[in-house]
């Protein structure tokens, strides 16, 4: 393998500045490449070997619901697919484990590298499959360049000695090694940074994987699966099977999986967690399940805050990427002293936001991510009406061309209402009064998430308060409640939300190894 370089400190890899006519123009360009390149078939990847079946699906344009994307095999139809993927993993890992950690670090380093290279390229993958706008499709470009460098970095201070007390007549060591063969279910919404992040955080740990990637978004993770290919990662190493939830769960069932990292809703999180904790005929270990799950993330503005910033944070977080991340704003909690003059600033901006198709530079706002996420947010919007909502903007959507609804706000939603308890997971905003800024903090721990929370207030002793009594897993004090950085903001959060990972952590790779301690007579 080639020499290894030497480390700088982790940096954060920059935004794209898209007002940078160069820069636009090569984000124009990467999208013509890749409209050329709509509706190809990407195939399995199991041992190193190229794999396709006749039963196909296809993932779609969200915003040009007609426009197929990517074309891909249907795992669901053929499971033995599945078994031979854990197979290979597993047979791989008999020599991966023992590759030494800088040499597996390399290889994630090679990865940021290629990625750095066609930035713009996997960015309009995004755009077309996940309608994410230039700058949400570029800051997940980013995150998955972040999390190659950061895990890679990670992995070589793992495998340094480990601090232990050490005593005399005895050599002491305690190192971490790998568990084995994981199952990799990543969601659609962070399609190549989650994604990419989940893969390689386990496999730098000297792990061997199984990479199902969500259904409405394969074609950027077969882009990533290409550039693995490319940095010549052993075969068997990153498997990579496209289906549903049947071919996700063959491969949580299987006996011989013995970790599942999983980021998706927490219906979906919590059945996998009760599947993972049988042991099955033949399973020798207790699975370890890392499941990071939904949110209800609220802004918390209490009357005495700087009102502009405020609106411009829960504008940014409500309707970045059509709110459709577990971090979005979906709950404003604002002191009733200041609800009027705060929410007329807030419909100001939010009117301003600009929605149409995300291959145009200057959409703010593109389409939701398929017909069932169209269907069930006008569902919840109308319920939010029911139980005595006032829509004070947008409320409805147009799916002639794609699936588009307008940026909304809720006014006059009550704690416990049903839109303000369930993940929504689109541009819906729902308002809610406080009497107080105790009322204000009890309902935004009201829920049975934690992940993501924000409190705008010019009070040292509020803040501090919320510090304290604020119960989420990331937490952000006069800004706004999304845009995670890698290192930066460790990411996870509490109950319902998930395991708290802490995706981007430095704790994050434990989760993948395990603690041997060895002691020798001397
Ligand atoms: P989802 O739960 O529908 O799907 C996630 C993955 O699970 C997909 O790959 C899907 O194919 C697979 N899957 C579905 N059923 C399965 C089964 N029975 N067995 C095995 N695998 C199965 O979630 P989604 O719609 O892709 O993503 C959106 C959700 O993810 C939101 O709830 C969001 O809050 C959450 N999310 C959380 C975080 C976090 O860090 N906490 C980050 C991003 C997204």
């Amino acid at each position: 393998m080639q020499t290894q370089r030497v480390l700088d400190e982790f940096k954060n890899e920059p935004f794209t500045d898209y007002s940078k006519p160069e820069n636009a123009e090569a984000m124009r360009a990467a999208i013509e490449k890749v409209r050329g390149e709509l509706g190809r078939e990407h195939t399995c990847l199991v041992n190193g070997e190229r794999i396709s079946i006749d039963a196909k699906f296809q993932s779609y344009n969200p915003a040009k619901k007609d426009e197929v994307v990517g074309v891909f095999s249907e795992v669901d139809d053929d499971l033995s697919i599945v078994e031979n993927a854990i197979d290979a993993a597993t047979e791989a890992f008999k020599t991966w484990r023992f590759v030494p950690a800088a040499e597996r670090a390399e290889y994630l380093f090679r990865i940021a590298d290629i990625m750095r290279q066609r930035k713009h390229e996997l960015s309009a993958w995004m755009v077309f499959e996940v309608s994410k706008t230039w700058a949400e499709a570029d800051g997940d470009t980013a995150e998955a360049i972040d999390f190659m460098e950061f895990y890679g970095r990670e992995m070589i201070r793992w495998s340094r000695e480990q601090p232990i007390t050490k005593i005399a007549g005895e050599d002491n060591s305690l190192e971490y090694i790998p568990l084995g063969v994981g199952a990799i279910i990543p969601p659609w919404n962070f399609p190549l940074a989650i994604m990419s992040g989940m893969a390689m955080a386990a496999v730098v740990a000297g792990n061997t994987v199984v990479l199902k990637p969500s259904s409405d978004s394969p074609t950027i993770a077969a882009k990533f699966i290409e550039i693995v290919e490319e940095v010549g990662l052993p075969p068997g190493v990153v498997n990579f099977v496209t289906g549903g939830p049947p071919t996700g769960e063959a491969m949580v069932t299987s006996p011989k999986t013995r970790f599942i990292s999983f980021t998706g809703s927490k219906g979906v999180g919590l059945h996998i967690n009760e599947e993972a904790a049988k042991a099955r005929p033949g399973q020798i270990w207790i699975k370890r399940v890392v499941a990071e799950m939904g949110g209800k993330d609220a802004i918390v503005v209490a009357d005495d805050a700087d009102l502009d910033s405020a609106a411009v944070g829960i504008v940014q977080a409500a309707y970045g990427f059509q709110g459709q991340k577990c971090s979005a704003c979906s709950r404003l909690i604002v002191d009733e002293k200041v609800h009027n003059e705060l929410l007329a600033k807030v419909v100001a901006l939010t009117e301003q936001l600009n929605v149409g198709q995300p291959t145009e530079g200057d959409t703010n706002v593109a389409a939701v991510i398929n017909k069932r996420a169209f269907d069930t947010t006008l569902q919840y919007i109308n319920q939010g009406v029911e139980e005595g909502g006032e829509i004070v903007t947008g409320g409805t959507g147009d799916d002639s061309q794609g699936y588009f609804i307008l940026p909304t706000i809720i006014d006059n939603v009550q704690p416990g209402d049903t839109i303000e308890q369930e993940e929504i997971f689109a541009p819906v905003l729902a308002v809610i009064k406080a009497r107080d800024y105790d009322h204000a903090l009890e309902i935004a721990n009201g829920t049975e998430f934690g992940l993501t929370g924000a409190v705008y207030s010019a009070s040292e002793e509020r803040l501090e308060r919320a510090r304290r009594e604020f119960h989420v897993g990331n937490l952000y004090l006069n800004r706004k409640c999304t845009g995670a950085l890698v290192g930066v903001h460790p990411f996870g959060g509490f109950n319902m939300s998930g395991t708290d990972s802490k995706a981007g952590g430095r704790e994050y790779l434990l989760q993948f190894m395990q603690g041997k301690s060895v002691s020798r007579k001397v």
